[in-house]
């Protein structure tokens, strides 16, 4: 039996519960996906993996822990390669577990499957049950209070009183929930049919079927309150609101190869990339291809892409370009595509944008005043309730976590220069205040897309998570990047 073993034999600190090598904050999918590959990369001694995560399974975090069958995955199930090594384990998933027969609504016409998120949160808690059978990972179903050095290793407190010490902490707590802006927040704190978390379908649930909805926001996660709402039988009017009125473009079924280099040599400047974009795009429609197609090369390509632009550029490109490529970039899927469509032709969704003014509370209906774009024309409007659905808002990724604001306040872990959420280097470690990494801290799943780009989806996050596999391996074995790791037999 294989052995890890430590280069000096390392007392285990005992508290009163206990210690282990790797404590990973949020065991969503990035979190599970690190867990699961660590613990089948080496040999454990027991509970060497913590991870502290107070939802009640491993793997489907915000995006995919969710009971709500009208949500869907927005790429094809094909591109949900969420297991290293084995490209069509979810779509084999799906087959053999029956999910996809069960599932008829998950085909659409080209034969492309949509499946539902709760179905990949149910393969990933599948795919963690065996290292948690073995006892090799353990979940502290707790919220992470406080991290605190002790020595050369972290002590991690969750909000329930576990109290473990571990040698390497992974920060894997991505998507802060969405924020209202300013005035609606104000007006409306409190408000027994004021929304802030779209992911309570619960609370969506008391919406009675005629009532008007005001959703803020008009991008995905908007897009899925409305097909959730109408899945329940909503018929009632819904505005979508939106500074600039750019909405999510759809997804086009059927299997498409990725078209356009972006790379050798890459763009050097943000106006110099969309030039190329705009080539690739027009190539590809000589060629029959849809503009997907090239968005589609865009992602593959995105890390190298975003890396070889100098910092300007890529504060250029989020200033002027994110919005967007981002709307064409998360798609939505056909199921949702034709949903809203439909909606939007027979006026029961309207989409809006522009700038909110004023915001009432009356007696049985909240009152929004509009300037609505281009005319900027005041529209006043009631709506029973309203719906927060702006999505994440990562510029408070640091501030929204306690225990990642005292990290940030010891100079510990930092913002990325961009706000998109925590400075790293490109082995994953955080990068501290005095701009040098911090061993034994990485940085897992979206938070480093300052430095990586493209970290959204699922295969790019599992392929950093398999990175910092490695690199924990190498660290607890007391290698050096590149050297071997000590194993012995035992
Ligand atoms: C709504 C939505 C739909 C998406 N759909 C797709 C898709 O179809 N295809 C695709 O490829 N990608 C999709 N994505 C993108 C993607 O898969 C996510 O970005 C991914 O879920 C990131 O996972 P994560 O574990 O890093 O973050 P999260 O999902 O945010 O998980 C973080 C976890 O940390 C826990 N946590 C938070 N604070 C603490 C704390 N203090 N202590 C302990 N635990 C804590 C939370 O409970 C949560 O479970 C979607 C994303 C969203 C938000």
């Amino acid at each position: 039996m294989l052995r890890m073993t430590l280069p000096s034999e390392r007392p285990m600190i005992s508290t009163g519960h206990g210690s282990c090598r790797v404590a990973i904050i949020g065991g969503g999918f990035a979190g599970a996906s690190l867990a699961r590959q660590l613990a089948i990369a080496e040999d454990w001694d027991d509970q060497q993996i913590t991870v502290f995560e107070p939802r009640a399974s491993l793997g489907a975090g915000l995006a995919y822990d969710t009971a709500d069958p009208a949500l869907r995955l927005n790429v094809e199930a094909s591109r949900m390669r969420a297991i290293p090594g084995e490209p069509d384990a979810f779509v084999r998933w799906l087959e053999l577990s029956g999910t996809k027969e069960a599932d008829p609504g998950s085909q659409v016409g080209s034969g492309s499957i949509y499946a539902r998120r709760s179905d990949f949160g149910r393969f990933m808690a599948e795919r963690m049950q065996p290292p948690l059978d073995r006892g090799i990972v353990r979940h502290v179903q707790e919220r992470v209070e406080k991290i605190t050095r002790s020595g050369p290793r972290w002590r991690v407190t969750g909000n329930r009183g576990t109290e473990i010490v571990a040698d390497i902490v992974v920060v894997a707590t991505s998507h802060p929930k969405p924020k209202a802006p300013g005035m609606i927040a104000q007006a409306l704190n409190g408000h027994p049919r004021f929304i802030t978390d779209p992911s309570r379908t619960d609370l969506l649930a008391h919406i009675s079927p005629d009532e008007r909805v005001f959703v803020l926001g008009a991008g995905l996660t908007a897009f899925d309150v409305v097909a959730s709402l109408r899945s329940r039988g909503h018929t009632g009017r819904i505005v979508a609101f939106s500074r600039y009125g750019l909405l999510p473009q759809p997804q086009v079924g059927g299997a498409l190869a990725p078209t356009g280099s972006f790379v050798n040599p890459s763009a050097t400047s943000a106006p110099g990339l969309l030039r190329r974009v705009r080539l690739a795009i027009a190539e590809a429609e000589r060629s029959g291809l849809p503009w997907q197609s090239v968005f589609d090369a865009l992602r593959q390509q995105g890390q190298t892409i975003w890396q070889a632009l100098p910092y300007q550029e890529q504060a250029r490109f989020l200033r002027h370009l994110r919005r967007r490529f981002e709307t064409h970039r998360y798609r939505m899927p056909p199921q949702v595509a034709d949903l809203i469509a439909q909606n939007m032709r027979n006026g029961s969704l309207i989409a809006r944008a522009g700038r909110i003014c004023r915001v009432e509370r009356a007696p049985d209906a909240i009152s929004i005043d509009l300037i609505v774009k281009p005319d900027g024309v005041v529209e006043r409007q009631s709506f029973e309730w309203v719906v927060v659905a702006t999505g994440p808002d990562h510029t408070a990724a640091i501030g929204s976590q306690p225990y990642l604001a005292e990290l940030d306040r010891q100079g510990i872990l930092k913002a990325d220069e961009h706000g998109l959420g925590i400075a790293c280097d490109r082995e994953s470690r955080a990068i501290g205040l005095d701009g040098h990494p911090t061993e034994g801290l990485f940085i897992a799943g979206p938070l480093a897309r300052g430095t990586f780009g493209e970290l959204t989806g699922v295969p790019e996050i599992a392929a950093q998570c398999e990175q910092i596999a490695r690199r924990i391996i190498e660290t607890v074995n007391g290698c050096r990047p590149g050297c071997r790791p000590m194993m012995h037999h035992s």
